[in-house]
């Protein structure tokens, strides 16, 4: 209108003129904004659609395909109806590092839920990896470093004080440098030197291989590296303990590891570790070569005659009763009745009954043994008393190992000096460590907490148990009266405050602060001792010495007590709180609960029945569809390829693993979802939960994300590669993979459209 007509402007005064610029400009801007508006409004309206359904679009690629996936929008969230407790908004903050929106959770939800971790996190160079498991647990081991370093209180038990002195005895760098190699030199003077370093003057006269062991008994050495004896709860009759023999222990990580050869890095790595030992014990170098080479020929043929772990997952196979006489018939060249009575701490007749999990190993050592010239069995035995050594002796002799670490895990440097000496308490001495832990750090509120999940949990495998159509009544009953007696262990026993008990416990051990090698020699012979002890004891189920380890980030499942235990340490941080939304809890420690119970129902565990005695329950038809199942799960990991490595995953050895994966998420499930029940009646008594602050998602969603966050781990390599090998579990993308695939519950809590990646027609289920 105002240009219309020129001759008109040119008539207007210079205010009329100005007042109508300005018009014109308010128009325009007016109609800008209109338009910016509309075109705002458009795209908050679809965003909070989109939000509504849990994707957050990157790319008009990524819209198109997830309009079409997903058509059922989830409720939006408003402000008003979002918690915002601290635990709500800690929670909150710690997910949206986690996650990355830019993965679709149907395309692939371990990197929707964990790339933002995975990209953030760096593994340090003394670790080999990180995983929200252990970085709970650095965090764990801070808190004890805190109290084991702090001065004794007054009147502190003396187990308190032993503890102390074996980590003093460890942090003391200057006295184990200033001793140098006269520890370990004067073990192997003592059991008749270590032939490598004393070329023609070793005397083979003096050399008997099984007084040897009997020695290395008495001093505090593994007796395990020619075949392994131990004293056990009895597989069939769990009252009782009894004598068994297996394997022996092998110094690399697996047998695999030993029969690929020299031309593998791992084996090149080991044998260097050898050479250099004894290079460094004085050694000639040439010498050192040819003998050690000689000794890993025969660790390799030790290696050769072991079986495999797939192999050893059967466990009725692996018991054979026989007595004395009998494994005499077997294994003829060893003088038995001296090697059970100087080893044991019980005298042994012909008669004692003995389980030997592996029959052609022993009869195969034994040939072996008599075969072996005299040297190469000394310079075996001895470098596996140097391998023992290692940690116990000074600066050259770690660096050393970790050169070899470095091989085998990519591990760049060693650990500082006070985390491997918290580790020398966790093992033996950690139920001293524990009781210290407990006594200032666990809250003993969450026990019913979490026993309360513990029984939900329980009660939804049950339920589970009912409905499975692949078994027969009989065998189902005996299922369900085997999950009604799992015994659950939550948090730490109460003789954890008990002074006299504890004291009792390490009453023979005796450690000083200034002798670290003797120290660990005494430790592991105490413990050898303990276990050795208990042959003629009963077997008692719920003994506290069993479920006491409190301080550990970790949770087991026991199958000859049919016993399930979450020990202090896992009852916090990502996995538990008590001020977090339940939703939370049900994916963090609910998915550990439900795994463990599953335990007692995987290939292994359902080996065991109600009372943990190694039994067969199962019906014949019924035994087959298990097998089936499990098969199914077998060739789905075992079709996984891990992309850093090519490397396929072991199907057969991960499958407990993985079926407890699949079985555990799924019980955990059921509470969160089950809206008409429990879940509903909980909200009626305690109020809604709410979703959380600055995450758009509903919280079903947030308890799959949470269940993911589990397993956030990145490795090394290296570390990768043994794992995969190795490792009973799956590495962590395909724990978090495998199971919400299977899932239908996943697929339905995220829309994902049939024949995702995540939502594959072809599923596999056992439980
Ligand atoms: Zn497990």
């Amino acid at each position: 209108m105002c240009n219309r007509n020129p001759p008109w402007w040119n008539r207007r005064t210079r205010m009329e003129r100005s007042l109508c610029a300005i018009a014109v400009i308010a128009l325009v801007m007016c109609i800008a904004m209109t338009f910016a508006l509309a075109f705002i409004g458009y795209h908050y309206q679809n965003q909070l659609e989109s939000r509504g359904s849990a994707n957050l679009r990157p790319t008009a690629e990524q819209l198109v395909k997830d309009s079409e996936s997903q058509p059922n929008a989830i409720q939006t969230t408003h402000n008003n109806d979002v918690c915002l407790t601290p635990g709500c908004v800690k929670a909150a903050a710690d997910l949206i590092k986690n996650i990355n929106e830019k993965v679709s959770p149907c395309d692939d939800f371990y990197k929707f839920a964990c790339g933002g971790w995975v990209d953030n996190q760096v593994i340090p160079d003394d670790k080999t990896s990180v995983s929200v498991f252990s970085l709970l647990q650095d965090e764990l081991n801070n808190k004890l470093r805190v109290l084991v370093e702090m001065p004794a209180e007054e009147k502190e038990p003396k187990f308190f004080e032993k503890m102390r002195n074996m980590y003093k005895s460890c942090m003391n760098l200057a006295d184990i440098e200033k001793v140098g190699n006269t520890p370990i030199l004067t073990v192997l003077e003592g059991l008749g030197d270590w032939p490598v370093l004393v070329g023609g003057n070793w005397d083979e006269s003096k050399f008997d291989w099984l007084q040897m062991l009997i020695e290395f008994r008495k001093l505090g050495f593994s007796h395990d590296i020619l075949m392994d004896l131990s004293v056990t709860p009895d597989f069939r009759n769990n009252t009782q303990h009894i004598i068994d023999l297996d394997q022996a222990s092998l110094g690399m990580p697996d047998r695999s590891y030993l029969l690929r050869g020299l031309n593998d890095s791992a084996v090149a790595g080991y044998y260097k570790l050898m050479v250099e030992s004894a290079v460094m014990l004085g050694a000639n170098r040439s010498a050192a070569e040819h003998e050690m080479l000689e000794t890993l020929q025969f660790e390799t043929i030790l290696a050769n005659y072991s079986l495999p772990r797939e192999e050893r997952r059967n466990i009725s196979l692996l018991y054979n009763k026989m007595n004395v006489t009998q494994v005499a018939l077997l294994a003829p060249k060893t003088h038995w009745n001296k090697y059970f009575n100087n080893l044991l701490s019980d005298s042994v007749t012909d008669k004692e009954e003995i389980i030997v999990n592996v029959p052609n190993f022993i009869r195969n050592v034994d040939t072996l043994i008599a075969q072996t010239n005299k040297r190469t069995l000394a310079n075996y035995m001895l470098w596996r008393v140097v391998l023992q050594s290692f940690a116990t002796l000074g600066k050259k002799w770690r660096e050393l190992a970790q050169e070899y670490n470095t091989v085998i895990t990519g591990q760049a440097r060693e650990e500082p000096r006070w985390e491997q000496c918290m580790s020398s308490l966790t093992g033996s001495l950690g139920i001293a460590l524990s009781s210290l832990y407990v006594r200032h750090n666990f809250k003993g509120d969450s026990k019913h907490v979490a026993l309360d999940m513990v029984e939900y949990i329980h009660r939804e495998f049950l339920k589970i148990l009912d409905r499975v159509e692949w078994m027969d009544d009989q065998t189902r009953q005996k299922a369900k009266d085997k999950a009604h007696a799992i015994t659950p262990y939550i948090g730490y026993p109460d003789e954890l405050l008990d002074n006299e008990k504890i004291t009792e416990l390490y009453k023979h051990l005796e450690l000083s602060p200034n002798d670290y090698f003797k120290n660990v020699q005494n430790l592991r012979r105490w413990s050898t001792d303990y276990a050795f002890n208990q042959l003629r004891k009963p077997n008692l189920k719920g003994d506290w010495r069993k479920h006491a380890r409190a301080a550990v980030v970790n949770a087991y499942y026991n199958a000859l007590e049919n016993s399930i235990e979450f020990p202090a340490g896992i009852l916090q941080g990502s996995f538990f709180s008590r001020d977090k939304p339940n939703y939370l809890n049900f994916g963090g420690i609910g998915f550990v609960i439900g795994h463990e119970i599953t335990h007692g129902f995987d290939d292994r565990g359902r080996q065991f029945d109600k009372d943990g005695n190694n039994k067969n329950w199962w019906d014949s038809k019924t035994d087959s569809n298990f097998k089936e199942r499990a098969n199914c799960i077998i060739e789905q990991y075992g079709n996984y390829t891990v992309p850093e490595n090519s490397l396929q995953i072991n199907g057969v050895n991960t499958q407990g693993e993985n079926i407890a994966d699949n079985g555990g998420i799924k019980e955990a499930f059921r509470k969160p979802l089950n809206l008409k029940k429990a879940y509903q009646e909980w909200v009626k008594d305690n109020g809604a939960e709410k979703p959380l602050p600055g995450l758009n998602y509903t919280p079903q969603q947030l308890f799959w994300i949470s269940a993911a966050n589990v397993w956030c781990g990145k490795y090394r390599p290296e570390v990768l590669k043994l794992r995969v090998q190795v490792g009973s579990h799956s590495p962590a993308q395909f724990r978090v993979v495998g199971p919400v695939s299977n899932l239908p519950e996943f697929a339905q809590t995220f829309n994902c459209k049939v024949n995702s990646p995540m939502n594959p027609k072809h599923k596999c289920s056992v439980w």
